[in-house]
């Protein structure tokens, strides 16, 4: 079973080695070559456009920032579906819009290859560790055909209905992130603006019901005023974004989804897009005067 890999970011390059290190035979491919280098020096082989890395491969994963570019990489000039052979199976593990993935779904079927999407949840640490979530979406029979292979990079792969479920997934753990940040940013500035210091109420009530694994995640940054990413604001726009823009379709009001990407907006606009998301802290010092991490 021969595996592609195109996308070797953040996320794209610690999944890529889990495979390696699972002895999967892998051919990878970024327009950033330091990354491929890095896990060539891996024991990965290296081509230099998607449509190569598909001729070599029965199995492709993409991992890729957005819908334009998974679809570029697919569907454009020297695409996956200009090398993929009928039977192949696409699995694009990014974070896009459900619609687009549909509408990548559909180009791949007009070529015989199989598509499903299997976005992630858990971040750079748990994609080191093969110990991601996975949520599928797509042709059943085809998830379980590959459910091996998305388990040597995640704890869990979830099916959760037909193509684009799994990105509608992530949408809605994005959404329940983004506000948990939130929350987490506004309650540690009260704390520290009423003289309480954060770091007690952290362990005073992270056992509690409000502690969650985003409190456990993103507080200890807040308080170190550590915003090195992780997953950056720019990247938590664009899933609320994709959020906002399905909501609107399907009639699904987002009020506080709305609020909070205002939040990030103005990060952005302040030069912090590339800061963490639990960069949030920063909108609330500039509110409040208080920053939680003094
Ligand atoms: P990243 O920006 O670090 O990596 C994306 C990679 O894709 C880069 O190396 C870039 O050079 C490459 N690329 C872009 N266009 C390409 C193309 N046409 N052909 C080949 N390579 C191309 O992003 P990331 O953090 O690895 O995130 C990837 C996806 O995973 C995103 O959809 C993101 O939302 C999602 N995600 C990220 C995290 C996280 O914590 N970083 C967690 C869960 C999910």
């Amino acid at each position: 079973m021969k595996i592609g890999f195109i996308g070797l970011g953040i996320m794209g390059k610690p999944m890529s080695i889990n495979l390696l290190k699972a002895g999967y035979e892998l051919t990878v491919y970024d327009i950033n070559k330091t990354s491929v280098d890095e896990v060539v020096a891996a024991g990965a082989a290296s081509t230099n456009t998607s449509a190569k890395v598909a001729e070599q491969s029965d199995i492709i994963i993409t991992m890729l920032p957005n819908s334009p570019h998974v679809k570029n990489a697919v569907m454009g000039e020297s695409g996956v579906l200009e090398g993929a052979k009928s039977g192949s199976i696409l699995i694009d593990m990014s974070s896009i819009a459900p619609i687009a993935s549909q509408e990548i779904e559909k180009a791949c079927a007009e070529k015989g290859v199989h598509m499903i999407d299997a976005p992630v949840s858990g971040g750079e640490p748990k994609a080191v560790d093969g110990t991601l979530s996975i949520m599928v979406g797509g042709n059943k029979e085809i998830y379980e055909q590959v459910r091996d292979i998305l388990l040597c990079m995640g704890a869990s792969a979830v099916y959760c209905g037909t193509i684009g479920a799994g990105n509608t997934t992530k949408l809605a753990n994005q959404v329940v992130v983004a506000l948990n940040i939130a929350a987490c940013a506004e309650a540690f500035t009260l704390a520290k603006k009423a003289g309480v210091d954060p770091e007690s109420v952290f362990n005073a009530i992270k056992g509690g019901l409000a502690g969650s694994t985003v409190m456990n995640a993103k507080v200890p940054m807040m308080m170190e005023n550590n915003f090195k990413p992780g997953f950056k604001i720019d990247l938590h726009i664009k899933d609320l974004n994709n959020a906002l823009d399905t909501a609107h379709e399907v009639g699904a009001p987002l009020p506080l989804t709305s609020q909070v990407m205002e939040m990030f907006q103005t990060l952005h606009a302040d030069h912090c897009g590339g800061d963490d998301h639990s960069a949030l802290a920063k909108y609330y010092a500039k509110i409040s005067g208080t920053v939680i991490g003094d």
